[in-house]
């Protein structure tokens, strides 16, 4: 484990860890978020910040980050230029992180008790560079959502390969420095968060806790998105499905090969009957339909190549207000990726 050193750097002191909150439309839960978050990261002892990220939302709450950021000197605000999805929000708030010894990432809407980063903290103190905080029940969550989420995962370790993800875990976990550099060295575009988390490898160890409902608002995840998302984290963790393409294929043309044998000694034994109309539709179907599902799967991966290859940035920064440091806001204020490390918390260093 690196050594803490919450000692000042040239009489200011960089903050040591760094909390990232992406947040798309959370007016509702914003305030009540920081309240909570606030006495928890005060007793920890170490200088802290929270990097809230605005995910291009389209109601009050980027004025409530800005307000936030101007009352707190722990508070620093990336804004990005449109909504690009909470794992590119995640990915921007893990950037403009100034902590130098560890981020906690966390959702804004309260289902990631910030109480439990404490044990998140012990655990990483103890040596683990990646602590994640696993759920032990999940509260108001359907038992649908359940159920899919556990085939998806049950699915995704069966496939998956050497990494496997932990079940029953989000993105709610601590990192530290290292493991955070090595993840942010993954610049892919389809960005299937919780496989990046697993990729990166490093001592991990599980911090349960119990997931609690959202406090307000509405989650922003539907079956469509659900799919989707599991399409992203199998599509960008395994070849399996073009693997299972493959023995599909070689298994049909087995398949065909037997019934036109069958026919041949059958034709041969007892003479051609009129062939069945119905049936050899129903193949001729059965084979179209497994020919484009083939082509949608390669389509899948070849769709992914293709927004790999533009070779984008992952996301527009609107501003970035660092945390503490001396913003004024002028109207020179440059847009675009600013690195610019938070400099200093003045005031705001819990002693
Ligand atoms: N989020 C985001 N951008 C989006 C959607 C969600 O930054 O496009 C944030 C959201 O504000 C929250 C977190 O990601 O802090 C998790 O979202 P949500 O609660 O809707 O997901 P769930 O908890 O249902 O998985
Ligand atoms: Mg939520």
């Amino acid at each position: 484990m690196t050594p803490l050193s919450p000692v000042p750097i040239r009489g200011e002191a960089r903050p040591a860890i760094s909390v990232v909150v992406p947040a798309y439309n959370e007016q509702e839960v914003l305030r009540a978020f920081h309240a909570r978050i606030t006495p928890v990261m005060e007793g920890i002892g170490l200088p802290w910040e929270v990097v809230y990220v605005n995910d291009g939302s389209r109601d009050g709450t980027l004025a409530i980050m800005l307000e936030l950021q101007a009352a707190d000197g722990h508070v620093s605000v990336v804004n990005l230029s449109r909504n690009f999805g909470k794992e590119i929000a995640l990915t921007a708030g893990l950037d403009h992180a100034a902590g130098t010894e560890a981020v906690v990432v966390i959702d804004a809407d309260l289902q990631d008790p910030p109480e439990v980063i404490p044990d998140l903290v012990a655990a990483w103190r103890r040596g683990f560079d990646i602590a994640y905080a696993q759920r032990r029940v999940r509260e108001g969550e359907t038992w649908m959502k359940k159920a899919t989420a556990n085939a998806f995962y049950s699915f995704m370790q069966k496939i998956g390969g050497k990494v496997q993800l932990p079940p029953n875990t989000g993105d709610f976990r601590l990192m530290s420095r290292r493991s955070l550099d090595a993840l942010l060295t993954l610049r892919e575009q389809h960005r299937f968060m919780k496989g990046l988390f697993a990729w990166v490898g490093f001592p991990s160890v599980a911090v349960p806790y119990d997931r609690a409902p959202r406090a307000a608002g509405t989650t922003k995840w539907n079956y469509w998105k659900l799919w989707n998302f599991s399409l992203e984290g199998i599509t960008s963790f395994t070849v399996g499905p073009l693997k299972i393409a493959t023995y599909l294929g070689f298994a049909t043309a087995v398949f065909a090969a037997l019934y036109a044998m069958q026919l041949i000694v059958r034709t041969v034994l007892f003479g051609n009957p009129v062939a069945g109309y119905p049936s050899l539709l129903a193949v001729v179907l059965f084979f179209g339909g497994v020919q484009l599902m083939t082509l949608g799967i390669i389509g899948e991966y070849l769709g992914r190549i293709f927004n790999e290859t533009k070779g984008r940035p992952l996301y527009i920064t609107e501003r970035y207000l660092p945390s503490g440091a001396a913003w004024r806001q002028t109207s020179s204020d440059p847009a675009g990726v600013q690195r610019a490390p938070a400099s200093g918390t003045s005031g705001a260093i819990a002693s």
